[in-house]
Formats: C-alpha cells, sequence, structure tokens
C-alpha cells in the first residue's frame, strides 16, 4: 500500500493518507509514536540498533531521538512509502538482531 505523510496544520500531528484514494489512515499526535513513524519514512534511531527510539540506548536517550524522529518526519511532509518494503525491512532488521 501507499501511503503520503501529511503534517498536521498544529506541526505536531502527522496523518498517513492512502495515496491512491486519498482515504485518512492514522492520525499520530502522540511523541512516543513519532519513533514508529519515522521508521517507515528512512529514519533510524540509532546505529546500535538496540532501541525502536522510545527507550534509552546506550548512546542516545528517548526524548533525544523523539526529537530525531519529529524533525524526520517535518522534513518528509508529503512523502510517500510503500508500506510492503518497510515491513519487509522491519523483517530483515528483526532477523538480524536475533543473531546477536
Ligand atoms: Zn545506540
Amino acid at each position: 500500500m501507499k501511503v503520503r505523510l501529511v503534517q498536521g496544520s498544529s506541526n505536531l500531528c502527522f496523518e498517513l493518507v492512502d495515496d491512491v484514494t486519498g482515504v485518512s489512515l492514522e492520525f499520530i499526535q502522540s511523541d512516543w509514536e513519532y519513533p514508529h513513524l519515522a521508521r517507515m519514512f528512512g529514519w533510524s534511531p540509532c546505529e546500535c540498533r538496540a532501541t525502536d527510539g522510545t527507550v534509552d540506548c546506550d548512546h542516545k536517550t528517548a526524548s533525544e531521538m523523539i526529537s530525531e524522529a519529529y524533525d524526520h518526519l517535518s522534513n518528509s511532509d508529503g512523502e510517500v512509502i510503500d508500506t510492503d518494503d518497510y515491513e519487509k525491512r522491519e523483517e530483515h532488521d528483526a532477523s538480524s538482531r536475533s543473531r546477536h
């Protein structure tokens, strides 16, 4: 599915919209959801991959990562991604994590 990121008029919320039908899929208004959303749009919380962006790792705090995620989302306003690609990438990440 192709989804488009739209930054809300308050700037603090984001919306995912089906790029084909224009139907609104999801509203993201909570800070804690920014890292997950930003990852869909190519951001990664930390090189160590020990965190999903909502918990501290050895290098960064969760609040630093959430604010980076927010910046990334602001810069990605209007971008379209394919969620199938994202899911494949996540599966790959999960399997490389379990090998450690
Ligand atoms: Zn780290």
